[in-house]
């Protein structure tokens, strides 16, 4: 199944029916699971034996969909979760406790920075903000013997700035700790981090993923290739007393943290999807990699326009030429950018106001990587909470649009964008 190409593997990785089942995935809307024995069950209880024992921690349908996501990013397994929230907090959880650190980039999504800067914080875990203009020198200069990971986004929601994943990579491996990256805004089509060193990738479904705004979801994938004993890692290398004893890397080899993960922080926090929502999610994926070319594609076409209009005062588009982030896409994105730009009209705030408000086609939602074609406003928004220094250090401006261009005629995107320029 590996061998096949991305877009083949959108519709056939994951489910594979036998003879005479069902074609599509079903929906095991089941909590539980039946056994011929107790000894059975106690096996798996002791994470003995493979199999579901209750749907907290692992359900048929979400296991198809797990493998399809596993599969499209090239990993030895993955967990879906409940939102992308809940995805981000098990990441870091996962490997980091009370009085330790991680690194982060600070062009981050809003619910990103919140949690970290503000939740993450009150349970004794500090995270330190870094700029991508900062020397490798400066980033060691935050980090020490507790600091647990690096993470960023492929593409930052909403500032769009490239990360440079084998930077970033690189100096975490040197440090023997793992690179964190969340791929919501790429997705497997547009980027596959693990080509380029990082060891774990999350994912917000309910943007591309999903993509016709039905389901909240995420979803956490192990590369298998971060050598945890190398490290300082006892949590994936000693003992698990809950277990009675299971050492993860032993016991689980390449997918000890992903096994971790579900088995312990699922377990214990129940951040768990509904097999009806994952069965949604996998309608979205079957369509992923055309839906990913075309949002891309529209969307480089509505940023050239934009940038050829003088009523606008600046684009944000990795796809442009023009752009600050062109090399980095072209190195990392080659085959398109997404269907994310930010903007700001020329009169700041108002402005944007009357320009959004205008809009016909592009509706005013709280979403963004949607099928249909988005408008949002990020400082009055998603990124409300941030002070206005977080928000600099975000990328974020009080002008600023971020237009999710759909999968609609583009031509009519960009036609309604000119008649709500008209109108400011
Ligand atoms: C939306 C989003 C999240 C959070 O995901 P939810 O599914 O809304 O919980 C995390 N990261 C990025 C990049 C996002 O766009």
């Amino acid at each position: 199944m590996s061998n096949y190409k991305i877009d083949t593997l959108c519709l056939q990785a994951g489910y594979k029916p036998e003879n005479g089942q069902p074609r599509v995935l079903p929906i095991y809307q089941s909590t539980t699971y039946k056994y011929d024995s107790s000894e059975h069950l106690g096996k798996l209880f002791d994470l003995e034996a493979p199999g579901h024992m209750y749907t907290r921690i692992s359900n048929p349908t979400f296991e198809a969909v797990e493998e399809k996501i596993s599969a499209l990013e090239g990993g030895v397994g993955a967990m879906l979760t409940s939102s992308g929230q809940a995805a981000s907090l098990m990441a870091v959880l996962n490997i980091t406790g009370a009085g330790q650190n991680i690194i982060s980039l600070s062009s981050i999504y809003g619910g990103t920075i919140n949690l970290f800067a503000v939740t993450l914080k009150k349970i004794g875990i500090d995270v330190r903000f870094i700029t991508p203009d900062m020397t490798d020198e400066e980033i060691e200069a935050k980090m020490d013997e507790n600091t647990r990971m690096i993470f960023g986004e492929t593409i930052a929601n909403p500032a769009l700035t490239v990360l440079d994943m084998e930077r970033y990579s690189a100096l975490a491996h040197r440090h023997n700790i793992p690179m964190v990256v969340d791929n919501t805004f790429a997705t497997p089509v547009l980027c596959r981090p693990f080509e380029y060193g990082v060891d774990i990738v999350t994912h917000s479904t309910t943007k591309y993923m999903d993509g016709h705004a039905t389901v909240v979801g995420g979803c956490i994938v192990d590369s298998g290739n971060f050598d945890w004993s190398k490290g300082n890692f006892p949590e994936l290398t000693t003992p698990d007393e809950s277990y009675h004893g299971v050492v993860y890397t032993e016991n689980f080899g390449k997918a000890a943290y992903i096994t971790k993960a579900r088995v312990q922080l699922m377990r214990d926090f129940g951040s768990t999807p509904s097999p009806m929502s994952v069965f949604l999610l996998d309608h979205g994926l079957t369509t992923l990699a055309l839906r990913m070319e075309r949002h891309s594609s529209n969307a480089l076409k509505v940023a050239q326009f934009l940038e050829s209009d003088d009523r606008i005062a600046s684009v944000s588009y990795p796809g442009l030429e023009s752009d600050s982030q062109h090399a980095l896409a072209k190195k990392y994105l080659p085959k398109g950018c997404s269907g994310v730009i930010s903007f700001e009209v020329k009169g700041g705030r108002d402005a944007a106001m009357k320009f959004m408000d205008s809009m016909k086609l592009a509706a005013i939602v709280v979403h963004v990587a949607d099928a249909r074609t988005c408008v949002l406003h990020p400082a009055s928004t998603t990124h409300r909470q941030l002070t206005d220094r977080q928000l600099v250090e975000a990328g974020i401006s009080a002008g600023l649009i971020r237009l999710s261009v759909g999968i609609e005629n583009v031509d009519d995107i960009i036609a309604d964008i000119k008649q709500a320029l008209d109108q400011i």
